[in-house]
């Protein structure tokens, strides 16, 4: 990185300007075990694509990844069964309902990185048992991370297991309409376990500077998402990355971007860097509303913003 220092001070910046909006926002308290976080950790890191880190606040916390899963979930479905057949069960189109709105599905799901569209994705993921499903996110998570410590947070995953009527309809609604062809238990549970998967923001991070990397290891020496895979991913995280927010964020912030309920969300900057914030009080849409104005304040004194 060229200007380590000054990317460094342009953090620090925009975190202490992010203070004013401290208090602003609420824990996703639909899940009970979400309640229970503290609600002013702040962390935030930035990986760029030879690796390097940066790294503010606290980024040793781990917290469940949510919906960012969604993103795993895609890719994972792309290269197990190929973009047609993905593609035949969910949209590729942003929707103006709620994340876990049951509504935007006639035929499908509006796209993958909304509840439905995620355990659409999550049914096509191979494997012989959810188990065995479950072991294989974890391995790609930990090859995308660099890191062999990615974690279950299975107290996170057995709160939402007791509390998540509106998935389970969601699932077997798409069951029910020749969507998912497995058990939509089954289904359910890997997309829920997906979610209570917990990370810091300097894996997160690692995993969004693999995708600004074309899908390469930062290390230049395997290419662990197919090319093509990353491309995909990209174009629907820019389009529906963010909720029903996201064209609001992509003309503010102007990358592609996941956020999660549990409070994180992440950045890619293609052929640049991966960003990933934490903080996990949340606006109406689910995002997080520091982690918004800091990632606003970056992009423009950064010139991140892929469109100039
Ligand atoms: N596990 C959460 C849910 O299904 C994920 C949602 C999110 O992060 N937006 O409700």
């Amino acid at each position: 990185m060229k200007n380590r220092v000054e990317v460094e001070r342009v953090l620090e910046q925009a975190i202490r300007n992010s203070e004013a909006y401290k208090d602003v926002g609420k824990l996703a308290d639909y899940i009970p075990e979400l309640a229970n976080v503290e609600p002013d950790n702040f962390g935030i890191a930035l990986v760029d694509v030879d690796g390097e880190i940066i790294v503010k606040g606290d980024d040793e916390i781990v917290f469940s990844i949510q919906s960012i899963s969604k993103v795993i979930d895609l890719i994972m479905a792309l290269e197990d069964v190929g973009r047609e057949e993905v593609f035949s069960k969910v949209g590729m189109e942003p929707t103006e309902y709620k994340f876990n709105s049951i509504r935007p599905i006639s035929d499908k799901a509006a796209n993958p990185l909304i509840n439905a569209g995620a355990i659409s994705t999550c049914s096509l993921i191979r494997g012989s048992s959810t188990q065995e499903k479950f072991d294989r996110v974890i391995e790609k998570i930990g090859s995308l991370s660099n890191s062999e410590d990615v974690r279950f947070l299975e107290h996170i995953f057995l709160s939402e297991m007791e509390t998540t009527d509106i998935n389970r309809s969601i699932s077997y609604y798409l069951k029910s309409i020749g969507i998912i062809d497995n058990d939509a238990e089954e289904v359910l549970e890997l997309y829920v376990r997906n979610c209570s998967i917990g990370l810091n923001v300097k894996q997160l991070a690692h995993i969004a500077a693999v995708l600004a990397n074309g899908g390469r290891s930062l290390d230049g020496k395997e290419q662990l998402v197919d090319k093509e895979v990353v491309k995909i991913t990209l174009a629907l995280m820019a389009a529906c990355g963010m909720y029903e927010e996201s064209g609001q964020y992509l003309v503010e912030v102007g990358f592609p971007s996941k956020s999660g309920v549990g409070g994180a969300i992440i950045g890619i900057v293609p052929g640049k860097c991966g960003i990933c914030t934490y903080s996990p009080r949340l606006d109406r849409s689910g995002n997080s509303v520091r982690g918004l104005k800091v990632l606003e304040e970056i992009s423009k004194t950064l010139n991140l913003n892929i469109f100039i």
